[in-house]
């Protein structure tokens, strides 16, 4: 039998718990191992998946092959189009082989379907399927109130999830060591293609991922609770985009910051135990995904907000997407997210919270915009942090409470240093006239502001209200 170990968004050597269990399998059955990795372009493209976020994969996989060649580990690298040809490329291989499956559950819809199929192939043709819920530490339905039920706010999540991690700790399983194995003889596959080299700014090696890691934890984290919230600062990890495909694990994660910290991720506030924060909301949305399945199909988590009455002009829209609102924080935003393929989380909740309650936009319209934009773009995070600015989802920023993009800008940028970096027509402006560039005729090159903030918030205030008397 071959023991094939199907990689999506867990493409790392070390803590690879499909990986692990594949070879030590392989040893004590005297069978081969192969690891597979399918590019589904089509799909990929129908998910909105940004063009840098295609290109990162795909030069992540090339490295990881190198990665396993080192071990004398096989990575198959196969140019696909969309989930539905997946069977087709199992079938092939269960021609030759009896499989043994070893893969990492995923839990949006189309890829259930897309698993749900292989798995059928896979047992009709004598194989096994052997899935790990190894995305979470605590995986999706584990952390659950005393009455079993699922948690729908975050802080007693946090709590139920820290006590978890004291009880059980945190375990990373070894980078496998070099196997022995004749070669095999595979079917033959369009070899997967290279991108467009459009991600070649974010480093690939595991290797240099894991340095990163190290480096955070050892000189940012400490001051990651007063630097996080600044986007001139390069005060947070930087880190969503490898966690997105896995070249990292939450789990190695925590044990760096446990290993570099000591005791420090105990004490509330520190820095350690704030960004340790922000990988259990990265949990949080996940168990909430499996939860609510209805989130999936981008359905608000409090229903009755599909009443509202969205403006939804197309002009306002596209001012907001290239960054030409004449609101100098959000388009520094936007243009550092079309620029770079990455946002500052501050700057998401200021953008996003500008398209939903200034511009009276659909929140999907902007999930859907962020999704072809990034390079960490991830369904549940990204779908959670919509739904937490627009007010629709579970634990969200209460609807009347609406971020004052200026005062936003002031607090968090308050030289202005950020702006100008990407907003050129405002570089020679002071402090006191870069957040609000409107009043002296100062700025001919740049926006005039697209909507009155007063008027906007007054106007979401009515729109909510509409909604939420009605129930
Ligand atoms: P750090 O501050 O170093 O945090 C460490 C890790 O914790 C991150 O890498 C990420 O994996 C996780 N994390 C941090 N904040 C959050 C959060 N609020 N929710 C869930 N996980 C979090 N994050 C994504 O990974 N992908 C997305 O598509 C995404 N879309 C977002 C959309 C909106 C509207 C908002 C408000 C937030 C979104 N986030 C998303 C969360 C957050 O903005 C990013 O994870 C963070 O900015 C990444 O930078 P970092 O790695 O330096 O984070």
């Amino acid at each position: 039998s071959l023991n094939l170990v199907w990689l999506r968004n867990d493409l790392r050597s070390y803590d690879n718990v499909c990986l692990h269990s594949a070879i030590e399998h392989a040893k004590r059955t005297a069978s081969q191992v192969l690891v597979l990795f399918i590019a589904t372009p089509d799909t990929w493209q129908l998910h909105d998946m940004a063009a840098i976020k295609q290109d990162f994969l795909r030069r992540r996989v090339l490295q990881l092959q190198q990665e396993l060649a080192e071990l004398a580990i096989p990575l198959l690298a196969i140019e696909g189009s969309s989930y539905a040809d997946t069977p087709q490329i199992f079938a092939a291989l269960s021609k030759r082989f009896v499989l043994n499956v070893f893969l990492q559950t995923e839990y949006e819809l189309r890829e259930q379907q897309r698993d749900a199929a292989v798995e059928q192939l896979v047992l009709s043709s004598g194989g096994q399927f052997i899935r790990f819920d190894s995305q979470c530490i605590m995986p999706p339905g584990a952390i659950r109130t005393q009455q079993g039920a699922i948690y729908k706010v975050f802080t007693p999540f946090k709590r139920t999830w820290l006590s978890a991690l004291h009880s059980q700790g945190v375990t990373c399983y070894p980078r496998p060591k070099t196997i022995e194995q004749a070669a095999l003889m595979l079917p033959e596959f369009t070899p997967m293609q290279t991108g467009d080299n459009s991600s070649v700014d974010w480093p690939v090696a595991e290797q240099d991922v894991l340095n990163l890691l190290r480096a955070f934890c050892r000189e940012k984290v400490a001051n990651y609770t007063n630097a996080r919230d600044y986007p001139a600062i390069a005060g947070t990890s930087k880190l969503s985009a490898y966690l997105a495909i896995g070249v990292v694990s939450a789990a190695q994660c925590v044990a760096r910051l446990q290993m570099e910290m000591k005791d420090s991720w105990q004490q509330d506030k520190s820095g350690a135990e704030v960004w340790l924060s922000e990988l259990i909301w990265r949990e949080f949305y996940k168990h909430i995904l499996v939860a609510y399945p209805n989130l999936i199909k981008h359905q608000p988590f409090q229903i009755e907000t599909n009443g509202i009455r969205w403006s939804n002009n197309q002009a306002l829209f596209q001012a907001w997407c290239e960054g030409k609102t004449g609101y100098p924080i959000v388009d520094a935003a936007m243009r550092q997210l079309n620029q770079t393929g990455w946002m500052h989380n501050r700057l998401r909740m200021i953008t996003a919270s500008f398209l939903v309650k200034d511009l009276h936009i659909d929140w999907r319209w902007g999930e859907r915009y962020f999704m072809s934009k990034l390079i960490d773009g991830e369904f549940a995070a990204n779908n959670g942090g919509w739904q937490w600015a627009a007010s629709t989802g579970t634990d969200a920023v209460p609807y009347f409470r609406i971020f004052n993009p200026t005062s936003q800008s002031e607090k968090f940028d308050p030289s202005g240093e950020f702006i100008r970096l990407y907003v050129p027509e405002l570089r020679h402006l002071q402090e006191k006239s870069i957040h609000w560039p409107h009043n002296n005729g100062l700025v001919l090159a740049y926006p005039a502001p697209i909507v009155d903030h007063a008027v906007a918030r007054k106007y979401t205030l009515e729109l909510f209200a509409e909604v939420k008397n009605r129930y």
